[in-house]
């Protein structure tokens, strides 16, 4: 009994299936060889989701994508990798179990160090990875076999390894630096986890008195409680309005200090009264001062942002109460000399929103400047790629201004940063194994250091700790470097730069394993291989129908999840790649995620069609050979002019959407896609053949078949063209052509097609398009003259050329069916001149019927038909004499455009004399 497909295209149960039959299979497990060398990889790491996280459409773009590209490359025989993992995502997991334990009024300090890390694995069994469940749902053909966790016991020695080597490089050190402070999480942030707004404040003005002298220098803060952590003013040295001050002290207000009057450039004489204060320990521009004129760094503030005993009297106040308290006390005093509203910059933190405080405290750095020069190398000479390309700049930008990469945080949750501290002697010690003493006094007293590692920095390494670092492993020797990442802008900095400056530093000999056997190889050529991944694809923003950012706020953030729950997976993956322009944001509109479910739809209603025919027809269907797009390109026989030309068309697809999906053009793929399968595929080519798939006496049975055949092949063929868009509806249909018993376990593991230029024939797709001109020209006049739809009318035709009218005799009952018109008669002379009659290029055409001309309409259609034409030929020219654009087009373009521009020539003359003979002005 034949598989039958239902009678309605259900998505909800196919894709549930197939998912659970991949995975089940785990059929996107890539095994790796184990020995000799092996050419075709592809590999691709999934950027590992936050093991908090839940999908987003920002996700499903960016899964969708991959996934395109990778069972694409599956497909053409490449030894194949996605890797997936989940990230420990120190901060966020952290809140999320901290709001946990709250809601059971507990909190994290009462559980203690031991007992909180064991309930955040408990959380992660419990909660976490639950991103990747939903990756599942969506088609993502990842090696599931080879998940990971970033806290990992391998990828945990691995961060360790890494962190003792750049120790021991002298690449990692400790020290103290103004630090962007977050006072309600508690911890140091990086730059890039600061937002920064600008808010409505003020500006106060503030006059130190001179020591020994009755005058002032007025200087301008816009937070006044920091001053009382001031260790100087600065002035600048060419400012003539201080000169007479230069060397002098003034007296710090409120906490009576003197302190120096420095000459510095961080006093701009253009700005304000010229004069600034300087805090080293409260502002990052005064720091830098204070190292250049070895200025003491009083820090005023706890880890709270309350004041401290440094800021006397106030102490224990918090900062904005502190500000209050000291403008008071400057005002009554005298001290207080202008407010002014003015603009503020502030920065917040990313997480919890609090107004982020610049503060003094000791911190982990990598010295990044020889990591950084690596990084910019190979971007500059190409061996990263970045597309769309404007990236490359915006990148190599940051990396010339890069900063010290501070990589402490003041969480629990994350990888222990691995260095102790020896309480006796003081000695600070990096080890990959925890010491049991000190090496210096052998006291065992040690302490580990209490921070732990930004997560980054775990996830910086991962292209190559995730294939096993520091081991020398047969994967990291096959899959390193990955082949491409694709991401989004957000993490362009906080991860893709950092991995380009590990994967440098770490996969450069001597660093990088050598396996016995390897060639030496050239600078040049390790620097080439040490990349972490050769091309970079920075995908866009899904946004709403409207443009609007999604957000929560805003309420108009679609979950993937649903979309695809009511429009099915495959129709939203359609609309995502259709609309994934490299560069540009999508616009995500869900009614076109319906229009692609109806296309999803016509193949459906199309392949029921082709078993009916091949049940009637009693064709087995596990005998069917199937090669069309592979080399050979057997299983299809081309016998009609229908049939040569839908095998030339799918060989031109075939080839257009190899090359789009090789630049990552995912909109034109999908587009050519969807234009041929459903356009000339369906609507055409299924309808062409009907005739000759109905015949069914004698020998009219061998047709029959053929046709059949022709029609299962390149249906199969189109099904593989389509896979990595729409994975399952065309894995479903693919395994009811082979009744359930297919060559192979999916149609994800059958070749993809490729153009061969042999089966190019363009002279059929000529013919072919003069025949669909013909039949879209006649049911166009039949619908002008509102003939009954069922009434077949004589109909004129006058082609001049005898090739074309051999075409269409040879098609007459094509064009007669497809028309639905009757006895085709050729005439000899043109019917450009006759009223209601159309004309082309190739033809004239005349429906025989009564009916009045409305001549006045006729010209002003006439017109717009003049007008198009007349726009497409000044077009033509102008790229015809474009000597850039003749150098570079394929010859096949600039032919076909001297053949259309003569094509125009005619059509122009036969609208001008025919609006002549209707006397249109
Ligand atoms: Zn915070
Ligand atoms: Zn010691």
């Amino acid at each position: 009994m034949p598989h039958e497909l239902p009678k309605a295209y259900e998505p909800g149960a196919i894709e549930t299936h197939w998912a659970e039959y991949w995975k089940g299979e785990r059929l996107f497990h890539a095994s790796t060889p184990a020995e000799g060398h092996v050419h075709n990889v592809f590999s691709l790491l999934l950027p590992p989701p936050n093991v908090t996280g839940r999908l987003h459409m920002g996700h499903m773009l960016n899964q969708t994508e991959m996934d395109i590209i990778v069972r694409w490359h599956r497909m053409r025989g490449d030894l194949t990798l996605w890797l997936p993992g989940t990230d420990h995502a120190g901060i966020a997991t952290q809140m999320m179990v901290e709001r946990q334990l709250r809601s059971e009024g507990k909190s994290r300090q009462e559980l203690g160090w031991e007992a909180f890390i064991e309930r955040v694995w408990c959380w992660r069994k419990q909660y976490g990875g639950a991103i990747l469940e939903q990756m599942k749902r969506l088609a993502a053909s990842v090696d599931w076999q080879r998940e990971y966790f970033t806290m990992d016991k391998n990828l945990s020695h691995a961060v360790r390894e890494v962190f003792g080597r750049l120790y021991e490089q002298q690449l990692i050190y400790r020290g103290k630096y103004i630090v962007n402070w977050c006072p309600d999480c508690g911890t140091a942030i990086s730059d890039l986890e600061v937002k920064h707004e600008d808010v409505p404040g003020k500006l106060y003005e503030i006059r130190y008195p001179v020591v020994g002298s009755k005058g002032f220098i007025t200087v301008a803060t816009t937070r006044p409680e920091t001053m009382l952590g001031d260790t100087a003013v600065a002035v600048n040295a060419k400012d003539e309005r201080y000169t007479h001050l230069h060397g002098k002290k003034v007296v710090l207000p409120l906490m009576n200090r003197e302190i120096p009057i420095i000459l510095d450039e961080l006093a701009n004489p253009e700005f304000g009264t010229g004069a600034v204060k300087v805090t080293p320990a409260h502002d990052p521009n005064d720091f830098q001062a204070g190292l250049r004129h070895n200025l003491p760094q009083i820090d005023v503030m706890d880890e709270r942002a309350h004041m401290n005993e440094n800021a006397g009297p106030y102490a224990g106040l918090d900062r904005f109460a502190a500000r209050k308290a000291v403008l008071v006390d400057l005002e009554a005093q005298g001290f207080l000399v202008g407010t002014k509203d003015y603009t503020i910059a502030i920065g917040k933190c990313d997480r919890s929103g609090t107004v982020v405080e610049p503060r003094l405290s000791e911190q982990w750095f990598v010295k990044i400047e020889p990591l950084a020069k690596r990084a910019i190398e190979v971007v500059e000479k190409g061996y990263i790629r970045f597309t769309p390309e404007n990236y490359k700049q915006i990148y190599l930008n940051w990396m010339y201004n890069i900063h010290d990469w501070c990589i402490s945080r003041q969480l629990w949750w994350g990888h222990r940063i691995p260095a102790w501290r020896c309480a006796d002697c003081k000695k600070v010690i990096v080890a990959r194994e925890t010491p049991s003493k000190c090496p210096k006094c052998g006291s065992s007293n040690l302490e580990q250091d209490t921070d732990v590692l930004d997560t980054w920095f775990s996830s910086a390494l991962l292209p190559f700790t995730s294939l096993g670092w520091p081991e020398a492993t047969r994967d990291l020797e096959i899959f390193c470097p990955t082949s491409l990442l694709i991401t989004g802008f957000d993490i362009l900095f906080f991860w893709v730069a950092r991995m380009i400056m590990m994967g440098c530093w770490f996969m450069m000999p001597p660093e990088k394993p050598v396996r016995a056997g390897d060639q030496p190889q050239t600078h040049e050529e390790a620097l080439r291989n040490s990349v972490p991944f050769r091309e970079v694809y920075i995908h866009a923003l899904v946004r709403d129908a409207e443009r609007q950012k999604m957000s929560k706020t805003k309420g108009n953030v679609l979950d993937p999840i649903e979309v695809t729950e009511k429009y099915a997976t495959d129709a939203t993956r359609f609309t995502l790649a259709a609309m994934a322009e490299p560069g540009t944001d999508i616009a995500f509109n869900p009614s076109r995620t319906e229009g692609y479910r109806n296309f999803a739809n016509k193949i459906w209603n199309a392949a029921r069609f082709m078993f009916m025919n091949m049940d009637r027809l009693g064709v087995e269907r596990t005998l069917l050979s199937a090669k069309v797009g592979e080399e050979g390109g057997a299983g299809f026989t081309p016998q009609t002019l229908e049939d040569r030309w839908i095998l030339s068309r799918f060989n031109g697809v075939a080839g257009y959407v190899n090359e789009a999906l090789e630049t990552f053009r995912f909109h034109e793929a999908a587009n050519r896609i969807y234009d041929f399968f459903w356009g000339e595929f369906c609507d055409w080519y299924i309808e062409l053949i009907k005739p000759r798939l109905m015949s069914e006496e004698g020998s009219d049975r061998a047709t029959a078949l053929l046709a059949c055949n022709n029609l299962v092949s390149l249906f199969e063929a189109s099904l593989r063209l389509l896979h990595p868009v729409m994975p399952f509806i065309t894995e479903e249909i693919w395994h009811a052509i082979y009744d359930g018993k297919p060559p192979l376990k999916s149609i994800a593991l059958a070749a993809y097609p490729q153009a061969d230029e042999k089966q190019i024939d363009l002279k059929s797709e000529t013919h072919m398009v003069v025949l669909q001109d013909l039949i879209v020209s006649i049911r166009n006049l039949r619908a002008e003259l509102k003939v009954e739809p069922k009434l077949k009318v004589p109909t004129q035709v006058y082609a001049h050329e005898p090739e074309i009218r051999t075409v269409i005799e040879q098609n007459r009952n094509a064009v007669e069916r497809q028309a639905n018109v009757e006895q085709i008669a050729f005439i000899e002379t043109s019917l450009a001149k006759l009223p209601g009659a159309r004309h082309t290029a190739r033809f004239d055409v005349h429906v025989i019927y009564e009916q009045k001309i409305d001549i006045a309409a006729e010209c002003e259609r006439l017109r717009k038909e003049l007008e198009k034409m007349e726009k497409e030929i000044a077009n033509g020219d102008r790229q015809l004499s474009n000597d850039g654009f003749l150098a570079k087009a394929p010859a096949r373009v600039v032919d076909g455009l001297r053949k259309r521009r003569g094509e125009l020539e005619v059509l122009r003359a036969k609208t001008k004399s025919k609006m002549e003979e209707l006397g249109c002005k």
